[in-house]
């Protein structure tokens, strides 16, 4: 099938209003949240309904064409980034909630539907745990793909422990239901976090859970991340375990500040946001516990959230960070690695290093419980050789915390962007064993191909045009 026979089947299936090929229409997907990536695709499908879903990964793999799903767009390590002559599956107009069942605490949704929109819907009993900062746009379909976290997560866990049931479309055009409590191979569990690679998730049933009893919020000011590591440590070692437990240090503080004026202490080293929920009395005297700990560390000024106000503005502070950092920097690349909580400070101390080596700044903004780290790094992209030093210090940073016994990702997945660490993580059998899965699910090759694994798969026949060398007929994307 040639391109313009695929894109007027696409036009039959979707409406010629959501399949788009003009080259203006095309720049806005060209990129997802890691817009130092940008590739156009052939033509971008807004399916309304899974149902049309289905027949456009059906229409593509016909064609031989390869596909790339895609959410909100917010992802940082270019999962949704388009491949040449493939087609983007843009999901956004899949946003109906199709059931709630608060008695036994699920909700079935679409994948456009926002993070937030979940928490909404089930509002004022229960609440769904997983909160990305970006959750007021980005979708649930995109956090399943990503397995992605926040700042509730060391308590609650991260997206895989909320997902109970998929309707999957392989890229055949087969569609399967994954069911979280099937007896077999935890196929569900393998989807989670394979970041559209291994079919399109059309339908998500999700658990909710209760809206605890009580919630008290506080922000205590550090001389340095160092201090304010101490009083992680010591709330993690007495037992407590923080609804939320986040780290920003002077720099995103100086950003984040500025865009919301929330009167976080531009004097500080460090701010740790502490948040603990559960029943009444348990909270209340734990919560005492945490700001003795938080003194015992040096904290300078602990300031506790007296209103649902307060404590929507100390959260808006830390989740406006990422965005915020333009007020610093004309340009940034959100890293995201993990450590063992336990080498914050030396993790710290090597990234401090980097920075001064490549005469760059770095801001941190942690999920301090989890070891879960985000260096900012600040460039200038009209410098020339900036924009390929700040990748470069970011990567030695990732490779850093691999060294310290971490991981090159905790939530922001591998997508084109981190491919290359792969072998840093793990050997060759299980790289290997990685690529056979994908291949079961996937065998032709055409969900969202040079993705994740940092070498070529080529594990079967492929239909069309992509037969002899799928990742290099779909093109490498064009970088900066
Ligand atoms: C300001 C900002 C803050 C952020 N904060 C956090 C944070 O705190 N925690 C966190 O984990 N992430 C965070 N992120 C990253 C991002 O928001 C998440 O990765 C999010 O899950 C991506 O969702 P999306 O809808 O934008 O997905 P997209 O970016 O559109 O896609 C992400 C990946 O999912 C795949 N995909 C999308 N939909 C489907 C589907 N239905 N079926 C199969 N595959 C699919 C895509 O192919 C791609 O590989 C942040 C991003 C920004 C810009």
């Amino acid at each position: 099938m040639s391109a313009s026979a695929l894109v007027s089947r696409l036009e039959a299936l979707c409406g010629t209003n959501y399949v788009l090929t003009h080259p203006h229409a095309l720049s806005t997907y060209a990129s997802d949240g890691l817009a130092q990536y940008h590739q156009t695709p052939l033509a971008v499908a807004r399916p309304g309904t899974a149902e049309e879903v289905h027949a456009v990964v059906l229409a593509c793999f016909e064609a031989g064409v390869p596909w790339v799903a895609r959410g909100a767009g917010t992802g940082l390590s270019g999962g949704a980034l388009p491949v040449a002559e493939g087609v983007l599956i843009a999901l956004s107009r899949l946003r109906r909630i199709l059931a709630v069942d608060l008695d036994d605490g699920c909700i079935v949704v679409e994948p456009g539907v926002t993070n937030l929109a979940i928490s909404r819907a089930v509002s004022p009993t229960h609440f769904y745990p997983p909160d990305p900062s970006s959750q007021i746009v980005c979708s649930i379909g995109g956090n399943v793909a990503e397995n992605s976290g926040g700042a509730h997560c060391f308590k609650y866990g991260f997206t895989t422990n909320y997902v109970i049931g998929l309707e999957v479309v392989l890229s055949d055009g087969t569609v399967i239901e994954l069911d979280r409590d099937a007896p077999g191979y935890d196929l569900l569990g393998a989807f989670v976090g394979s970041e559209g690679t291994l079919g399109v998730a059309t339908r998500i049933r999700l658990r909710v859970v209760p809206v605890p009893e009580s919630v008290r919020t506080l922000v205590a000011f550090f001389e340095d991340t160092s201090a304010a590591g101490d009083a992680v440590t010591a709330i993690v070692s007495a037992g407590i375990v923080p609804g939320a437990i986040e780290m920003m240090d002077r720099l995103s503080i100086k950003a984040a500040e500025q865009a919301t004026h929330a009167g976080y202490r531009l004097d500080a080293g460090a701010a740790l946001i502490v948040e603990l929920d559960g029943p009444h009395d348990e909270c209340t005297a734990r919560f005492e516990h945490v700001m003795t700990l938080c003194s015992e560390a040096g904290a300078r000024d602990v300031r506790v959230a007296q209103s649902e106000e307060e404590r929507a503005l100390i959260w808006k502070t830390r989740k406006a960070a990422f965005a915020a950092m333009g007020r610093i920097a004309p340009a940034y690349y959100v890293q995201d690695g993990v450590i063992p909580r336990t080498r914050l400070s030396e993790v710290l101390g090597k990234i401090d290093e980097l920075a001064t080596e490549y005469g760059l700044q770095v801001a941190n903004v942690f999920h301090a419980g989890d070891g879960n780290l985000h260096p900012l790094v600040c460039y200038d992209d009209a410098r020339d050789g900036e924009p390929e030093r700040a990748e470069e210090l970011a990567g030695l940073i990732v490779k850093a915390c691999v060294d310290f016994g971490g991981s090159i990702t905790g939530e922001h997945g591998v997508g084109i962007d981190k491919k290359r660490y792969m072998p840093d993580m793990f050997a060759e059998p299980d790289l290997e064993a990685f690529q056979r899965l994908r291949c079961a699910f996937d065998p032709h090759g055409l969900a969202n191909p040079g993705k994740v694994m940092p070498t070529p798969r080529l594990c079967g026949e492929v239909p069309g045009p992509y037969r002899e060398h799928p990742l290099e007929r779909a093109g490498v994307a064009e970088r900066f």
